[in-house]
């Protein structure tokens, strides 16, 4: 017998099956290929029973999903005070590629933005014999719970039209932001952007996150425990771009989108969840995802601040 949550995101699924508003990412060439008619939905709670219905192993590109659980990592490698004096944690209200910078300091607004994103990405140490990509990339791979690899033709792609990303680069530069030349950190903020991820990993990341930072399937730590507040906290009020007040209002769920069209939301301590579906609202958040997201926030009761 069907359980009933897996009857109900099967519904949901069938709901928006055929909604097609939106368009698909173009800005990076590669990203403009994807199928706009993929969909997914997953579940996952944090102990580890898991939902899916539709595309949800279809590989995609994690995109900004990454800085929300790369700022754990550098918060495990700098502490909190030190990350807190070069990346801020206040919502910009502006878009994710916004040359925006806070006056006096440069110090970027918050970590999930592009300008605080790459910050983050320059405060990760290099440790164990390690690069700075292959220490993020078995970092994400600790959320997942599966070794994931980097799509290489997304990240030549975004590198070689990433000027923009660049500029904001040597921007943080010249504040002291980054200590060093951007070069390379901006090559490993494209190759993170560029983790391959399906649509049940995001799920899984988010149920991760949920349980206290231990992965429900291989048990093992993904992000110390003290962190997790650190990272839902900017997850809740700056993941959805300058969509994020609307959303923490409609949806209650800290949350963070990115332009391959994945979604992941945390119900912290009990669940995650996981929408894949590329075209994109003009806020650059998946439109389908954010309508079954207000959906399954009012139907299942997830609002974090009404708990029932
Ligand atoms: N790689 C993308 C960029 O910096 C990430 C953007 C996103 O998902 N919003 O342009």
């Amino acid at each position: 017998m069907l359980s009933p949550i897996q009857e109900y995101v099967e519904q949901l699924h069938s709901r928006y099956a055929s909604s097609m508003e939106g368009h698909v990412a173009d800005y990076i060439p590669e990203l403009s290929k994807a199928d706009p008619r993929l969909f997914g939905i997953c579940i996952a709670t944090r102990d580890g029973h898991v939902y899916e219905v539709g595309d949800t192993r279809h590989p995609f590109t994690i995109q900004s999903i990454s800085k929300a659980l790369v700022y754990g990592l550098a918060l495990e490698d700098r502490g909190e005070e030190h990350v807190l004096s070069r990346i801020g944690v206040e919502p910009s209200g502006e878009a994710f590629n916004a040359i925006s910078l806070r006056e006096g300091s440069g110090a970027p607004f918050n970590p999930m933005i592009n300008a605080g994103a790459i910050a983050t990405a320059g405060q990760i140490l290099k440790k164990d014999g390690k690069s700075r990509i292959e220490r993020v990339v078995e970092y994400l791979s600790g959320f997942a719970g599966r070794d994931l690899t980097i799509n290489q033709s997304v990240y030549r792609s975004e590198s070689e039209t990433g000027h923009r990303n660049r500029a904001i680069g040597w921007l943080l530069r010249n504040f002291g932001i980054l200590d060093e030349d951007p070069d390379e950190t901006l090559e490993t903020y494209f190759q993170q952007c560029s983790v391959e991820v399906t649509c049940r990993d995001l799920a899984l990341m988010g149920a991760t996150i949920a349980n206290q930072g231990i992965q429900p399937l291989t048990r093992k730590r993904a992000i110390a425990a003290e962190y997790v507040d650190n990272v839902l906290g900017v997850m809740a009020t700056c993941g959805m771009y300058d969509w994020s007040g609307e959303w923490i209002y409609r949806v209650g769920l800290p949350a963070k989108s990115g332009v391959g069209g994945g979604i992941l939301a945390v119900l912290p301590g009990q669940l995650g969840i996981g929408i894949f579906s590329p075209p994109l609202d003009k806020q650059g958040n998946s439109d389908r995802g954010i309508k079954v997201c207000m959906d399954l926030s009012r139907e299942l009761a997830l609002h974090m601040m009404n708990p029932t």
